[in-house]
């Protein structure tokens, strides 16, 4: 196995450094951290990718992408992660990769350029109130009514629904069937009428949550992605592409780092003590450095894996899940080892690395929950990766 880039990775990753310089850090835009993006900063953001190309980098060039190699892909996403800058969004990173695969010509023409050209932002309706792991017990309805579908229900944690032009959404079309093939996909435009959004701010006082209501709305057939009834197995593409990415692991490695050099200044007291003479921080600061590099290389596995054309399955879930506990693990360790004064938040007097470490150990606790909790993922290793019987 090598593990080393060979020279053209290399300029490429310079290059993908010089233009987030450029694009996001010179102007100020700051932190989005996490996965989603969108308004404000992210949006002209992405409007400069998707000029530059690199919105859809990985796209094939008849959809309106660059063509660029896994690896190249790899490189953008892990950069962009270190420097807490947007990438994609849902558009670029599951829906129109998964309308190339399900989608009808039609679709493909109306919504993979918007797609490519950054014009338009998504937001997803999978999960309900009653149904999350157990996604395909969901219950909002869309009944056949001509050529249209007319849909009722609840969704929750819709993420940027608040700022999205289009969602794609599973409904439950036959409810006679067993559960998992009387669901049907569809898009459709957030102002449709009949559509309202109830916000959820998180813990980390962030915004962006939304509970999605669905009151008798009309949504043409032709909007469905794949077949009728079949939807959870078109689903389960966009689920693969959501799981499956650097970077969780990578979002880590930036404070890390910043918390690493702060460990070695003698404390702001003025008692000359550094966090890295104590024994345990030294520790927990090694076990952080070991995991992230574990999770590095999971990460590289499933492009790998990608680069020939193998599907990665349970990788991707091992990657998922060592990337997004690592996260929550090392915040952890963070706050530990910056006392009382961690707990600060930034904006206050005395905050240590800017409150940086009280946010993350807030935000870091949905990352093991969002796209597939720890154990579903614990679970498909188990029974999809090691053969084991399902519980
Ligand atoms: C940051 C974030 C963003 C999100 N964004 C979106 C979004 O944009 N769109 C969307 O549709 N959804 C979104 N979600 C929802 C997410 O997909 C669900 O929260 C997740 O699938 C878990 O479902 P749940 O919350 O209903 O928990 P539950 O499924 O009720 O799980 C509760 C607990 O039971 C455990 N559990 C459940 N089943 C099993 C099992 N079979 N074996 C072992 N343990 C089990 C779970 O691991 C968990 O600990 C988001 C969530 C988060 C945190």
């Amino acid at each position: 196995m090598d593990f080393s880039w060979n020279p053209e990775h290399q300029n490429f990753r310079q290059e993908v450094r010089a233009f987030i310089e450029r694009e996001w850090i010179a102007p100020g835009y700051g932190r989005v951290g996490g996965e989603e993006s969108g308004g404000g900063p992210a949006a002209t953001y992405q409007k400069a990718l998707a000029q530059h190309g690199w919105l859809t980098m990985a796209w094939p060039k008849q959809y309106g992408g660059g063509g660029a190699s896994y690896w190249e892909q790899l490189i953008f996403a892990e950069e962009s992660a270190f420097a807490s800058a947007p990438t994609g969004g849902q558009g670029a990173d599951r829906v129109g990769p998964t309308l190339m695969i399900h989608g009808t010509e039609e679709q493909k023409r109306e919504h993979l350029p918007k797609i490519a050209a950054g014009e338009v932002v998504w937001c997803q309706g999978f999960s309900e109130p009653g149904s999350g792991s157990d996604l395909a017990s969901l219950q909002t309805r869309a009944v056949r009514d001509g050529d249209d579908f007319v849909i009722n229900g609840q969704k929750i944690w819709t993420s940027g629904a608040d700022h999205a032009q289009w969602i794609h959404v599973l409904t439950r079309t036959d409810p006679e069937a067993p559960k998992h093939r009387g669901i049907t996909y569809f898009m459709l435009r957030m102002d449709t009428p009949g559509i309202s959004l109830r916000p959820i701010v998180q813990m980390h006082d962030e915004a962006g949550f939304n509970e999605t209501f669905f009151e008798d709305v009309r949504v043409p057939a032709k909007n469905m992605i794949g077949d009728e009834n079949r939807g959870w197995y078109v689903a389960a593409t966009a689920l693969d592409f959501e799981r499956s990415g650097i970077n969780r692991m990578a979002e880590a490695v930036a404070p890390f780092q910043r918390l690493l050099a702060h460990a070695q200044q003698p404390d702001s007291a003025g008692e000359g003590r550094r966090i890295a003479d104590h024994g345990l921080h030294r520790l927990a600061l090694a076990d952080t450095h070991l995991e992230m590099e574990i999770a590095r290389l999971l990460g590289y596995r499933v492009t790998w894996m990608q680069d020939r054309h193998l599907v990665p399955n349970m990788e991707s879930s091992m990657s998922k899940m060592a990337g997004s506990e690592l996260q929550q693990r090392s915040a952890r360790r963070g706050i530990n080892m910056l006392g009382l004064a961690g707990a600060l938040r930034p904006g206050q007097a005395r905050a240590p690395l800017g409150g940086e470490f009280c946010v993350l150990y807030l935000s870091t606790v949905s990352r093991t929950i969002a796209a597939g909790t720890s154990e579903i993922q614990r679970n498909i290793i188990a029974t999809r990766g090691l053969g084991l019987p399902r519980g």
